[in-house]
Formats: structure tokens, C-alpha cells, sequence
């Protein structure tokens, strides 16, 4: 785990960052700090918008080091934490519009890659999120209810036991939401042909220049890396899980949190594997605990899963890429929802972070006046989210009045992240060990199902 890299940057291989801004002083149009896929989309947008503009963007890793290289791979459709969350807080309007947003969000992604004829590893699957236990079967029919009212028609199906049966053998599925417009992708090659694209309309880009400080002056924003000064007229902050951290305006550290999950992929299938299992259509799936697992198949033939469990740190430091506790649940879960690969190994761990803001929903807000422009709380549905996102950004930086920028998540009023470190460290514990006693309460028939099994086994062994 060199450098805490993802399976998906291990896999890719070596490569080569560009240079470091060298030490000077510059002046731009746009800088955009962030070269994940909120950044680069929106160098690449703002560039084919107004190509007389010099746009900069400068990252403090390379390129996809953060989310954008280490994700799940899901292009999916799912808005905030859950669509119950979203209409309680938002109400029906909105939440509509959110879903509405989101399903443009897959399609651009979709788009981009067939258009530009990317090497990203795009495959339309589809998506399941499933249910374990009756009480999750339960919830999830009125989740699909719920969806089906918020999308358009034709977006979800709801899948009984026999069919899930036929489409995958795992003996601990019992019911599906399945939503068929919707795809997987290597992040961390799909991060890369951003790059090149962005690139290829004009911006230039610098990795491992981390923005050290940034101040407004008398005529724009001035930012600084370790040696060189920037002048910049308009700022984009596309920095994600870190932005609490950044140097200069109080208000970024009240946006957001870091919070890490984790991920664990299997080494390669055999064919009979493939056989046993059935997974033929290859769709991703989550299921619908509060802590969801995350799992899908990758194009190189073994199976990534993630989640479970999730990680946050007291105070500012960004290095919980490890978690042996939570990789260990990851592999218990692996074994017990597919039994035939209980002699599979894990092939390779790593962990990453997503920004989560106390609200559960994106943000896309203002310091000031609109001259420094912000992202955050995109969690872990962020895939086809930052990509649309990108593009709403360089709207805002064209100051077009346009369906993307009246999305309202733009400019709205989010819940500030209460100051200093405690009262977020006891919020975020707080909020997990009831997520966590919700699955354990959801989840206690599975317990006692397990239990029996084993009762029944060492009686037979006797
Ligand atoms: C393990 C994992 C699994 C996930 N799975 C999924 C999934 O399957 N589907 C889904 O929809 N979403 C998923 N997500 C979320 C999704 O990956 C993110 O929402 C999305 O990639 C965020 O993109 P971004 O460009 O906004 O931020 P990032 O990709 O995080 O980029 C932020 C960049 O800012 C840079 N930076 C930070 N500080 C500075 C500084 N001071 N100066 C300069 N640069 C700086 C960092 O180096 C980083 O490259 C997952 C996330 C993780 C971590």
C-alpha cells in the first residue's frame, strides 16, 4: 500500500504528475485548487465556455489522489443520504429536483465517456440496493415507493426473491430496488483521461503544489503554494473532504468533515466461480443498511466491496487511510453474503476520504461576493455528482443564469459545522453509533439465523 494508494492507482501503474508550479509570481483568470473530478471538469467546462481565459489548476497530491482515484466506481444516482432524508428536510419539490439533477449527473458522465471516447472502464450496468432481512425488505419497498414518486417513470423495479435467485446466487438477498439507468467505471483512469481533457482545452495543471495561504486584495484573490504567488480573479475551492483544512477564510473550516470508508477487493474469479455465482449482469449493489456496503465487479474479474463501517479523526489531520477493524468486517461480510468464496483472498485494502457536511446534502456556496466558489458534503454518491457539479461551476464563473447554476444547492443555507474540534468529533460519533444500532436492531434475526446454524453444526460435528 505504497503511499496509500487505491487498488485502481496500484493497477494503473506508474505515472508521471506533472511539475510543480515553480516558484514565481502569476497572475489568472481562474484558479481551481482540487484536480479530483469536481476540478478538472470544471478547468475543462470554464475552457470550452470562454477559451480567452487562463485557467490554473494546482493540486497538493497528483491528480485523483483524493476520492476521485480511490472510489467505488458507482455512477449513481443517489442524492444526499436517502431520498426520506432529503424530502424530510427539503420536502417533495425539491427532492424531485435533486433526483432529477442526479440522473443528468449519470447521463453527462455517460455522455463524456462515449462522446470523448474515454478509457475509463465504463460499463452501464445498472444498479441493485438490497435487503437482508425482513425489516430491511420492509423499508426498502417504501424507499421504492418513495423513489418511483420522486424519478420518472420507468427509473426503478422492484425485484422479489425468485428473481434476485436468478440474477445472483448469494442465500442472503432477499428483495432488490433495481434501477437500470445507471454504470460503474475505474476512477482512477477516468480521473486521468479528466486530466488529459482538460488539458487538451487549454488549462494548465500543477501536482504537488499545495495551496499554503489565501487572501483577497484590492483587485482579486491572491494565493500562495510553498514558493510562488498567484493572482487570481476567480477561485474555485474543489478540495472535497480537505476543504476544512485549507489556509485563509474562517468559513471553510464550518462547511465540512472528513469522514473515511474503506474498500477490499478479492483477487480475480475462476470461471466456475463466475458460474457458481451467476452475476452475469453485472450490476453494482449496495444494500440498504444505514451503513452500507458497497460491492461490484471490476472489469479485471475480481469483486471491490466497501463501506460498512466508516472512520473519522479528531481535530485537522487527514490520515485514517487505514483501518484493520473495519477491512476485517469488510471480509466477514464477503464471506458470509457469497459462502462460495469462502476461500477467496483479499487482494489488496485501502481507504479514502468524503467531505460530509451535518445536513447530508451537496453544497455549492460563495465567500463573499461570487469570486471564490466552494464544493463540499457531496459523502459518498459524488462519482456523477462532482462531474455535473463541475459544470454548474463554470456556469457560476460565466454568470450565466442557467438551469444548472438555480439548482438550489447552490448558494442555500447549510448547517455550519459547529467550531473546534470536539463538539464535530461527538456529533459524528454520535450520529454513527445510532446508525450502528439501527443495523444491529434491523439485523438481530440474522443474528439469531447465525446462531442456530452454528448450534446445528456442532451438533452434527459431535
Ligand atoms: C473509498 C471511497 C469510495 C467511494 N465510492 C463512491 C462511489 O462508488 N460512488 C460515488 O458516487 N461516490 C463515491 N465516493 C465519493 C466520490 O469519490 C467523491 O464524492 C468525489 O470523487 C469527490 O471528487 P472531488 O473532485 O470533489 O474531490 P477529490 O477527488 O477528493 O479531490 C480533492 C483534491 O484536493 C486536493 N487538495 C486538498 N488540499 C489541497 C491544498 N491545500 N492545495 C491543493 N490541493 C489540495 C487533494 O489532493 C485532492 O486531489 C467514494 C469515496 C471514497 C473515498
Amino acid at each position: 500500500m505504497a503511499k496509500n494508494y487505491s487498488f485502481w492507482q496500484h493497477k494503473y501503474g506508474a505515472y508521471h504528475p506533472n511539475d510543480p508550479l515553480p516558484a514565481g509570481s502569476y497572475a489568472t483568470d481562474v484558479l481551481i485548487v482540487g484536480a479530483g473530478y469536481t476540478g478538472l471538469t470544471a478547468a475543462r467546462e470554464v475552457k470550452r465556455d470562454q477559451p480567452e481565459l487562463n485557467v490554473m489548476v494546482l493540486d497538493a497530491n497528483e491528480v485523483g489522489f483524493g476520492a476521485s482515484g480511490r472510489n467505488g466506481g458507482f455512477s449513481m444516482s443517489l442524492f444526499g443520504m436517502e431520498p426520506e432524508t432529503t424530502v424530510f428536510r427539503w420536502g417533495k419539490k425539491k427532492a424531485r429536483e435533486a433526483q432529477e439533477y442526479m440522473q443528468k449527473a449519470v447521463a453527462y458522465v455517460h455522455e463524456l465517456i462515449e462522446n470523448e471516447g474515454l478509457d475509463s472502464d465504463y460499463e452501464h450496468t445498472g444498479m441493485w440496493r438490497v435487503a437482508y432481512t425482513e425489516r430491511q425488505e420492509k423499508r426498502l419497498k417504501s424507499t421504492y415507493r418513495l423513489l418511483c414518486d420522486l424519478a420518472k417513470e420507468g427509473s426503478y423495479f422492484f425485484y422479489q426473491q425468485d428473481e434476485v435467485k436468478s440474477k445472483l446466487n448469494s442465500p442472503h438477498i432477499r428483495a432488490a430496488i433495481y434501477e437500470p439507468e445507471t454504470g460503474i467505471l475505474d476512477p482512477c483512469k477516468h480521473v486521468r483521461a479528466l486530466k488529459t481533457l482538460a488539458e487538451e482545452a487549454g488549462a494548465k495543471i500543477y501536482e504537488n503544489s499545495a495551496v499554503a495561504d489565501i487572501r483577497r486584495s484590492d483587485d482579486g484573490i491572491v494565493v500562495k503554494t510553498s514558493n510562488a504567488t498567484i493572482h487570481a480573479k476567480k477561485l474555485v475551492l474543489a478540495t472535497n473532504a480537505w476543504t476544512h483544512t485549507l489556509p485563509g477564510p474562517r468559513k471553510l473550516r464550518s462547511r465540512q468533515r472528513a469522514v473515511w470508508t474503506y474498500q477490499i477487493v478479492s483477487e480475480p474469479l475462476t470461471k466456475d466461480e463466475w458460474e457458481t455465482l451467476g452475476w452475469r449482469d453485472r450490476m453494482s449493489i449496495e444494500d440498504n443498511r444505514q451503513l452500507v456496503h458497497y460491492l461490484r465487479i471490476t472489469k479485471c474479474g475480481r469483486i471491490t466491496m466497501g463501506g460498512g463501517s466508516i472512520g473519522f479523526e479528531y481535530g485537522d489531520a487527514m490520515d485514517k487511510w487505514h483501518d484493520p477493524g473495519v477491512w476485517q468486517d469488510l471480509e466477514a461480510h464477503f464471506r458470509w453474503l457469497f459462502p462460495s468464496l469462502k476461500h477467496k483472498k483479499i487482494y489488496y485494502k485501502w481507504g479514502g476520504a468524503v467531505s460530509a457536511n451535518f445536513d447530508m446534502v451537496p453544497e455549492i456556496g460563495f465567500i463573499g461576493d461570487h469570486n471564490i466558489i466552494y464544493s463540499t458534503g457531496c459523502i459518498g454518491h459524488g462519482v456523477s455528482l462532482t462531474q455535473l457539479n463541475g459544470r454548474l461551476i463554470a456556469d457560476l464563473i460565466s454568470g450565466v443564469d442557467s438551469e444548472l447554476s438555480r439548482f438550489w444547492i447552490v448558494n442555500r443555507k447549510a448547517i455550519s459545522v459547529p467550531p473546534g474540534n470536539l463538539l464535530p468529533f461527538i456529533g459524528v460519533k454520535a450520529i454513527t453509533s445510532a446508525l450502528k444500532g439501527i443495523d444491529r436492531f434491523e439485523e438481530r434475526e440474522l443474528r439469531s439465523k447465525r446462531i442456530q446454524t452454528s448450534n446445528n453444526s456442532s451438533q452434527q460435528t459431535q
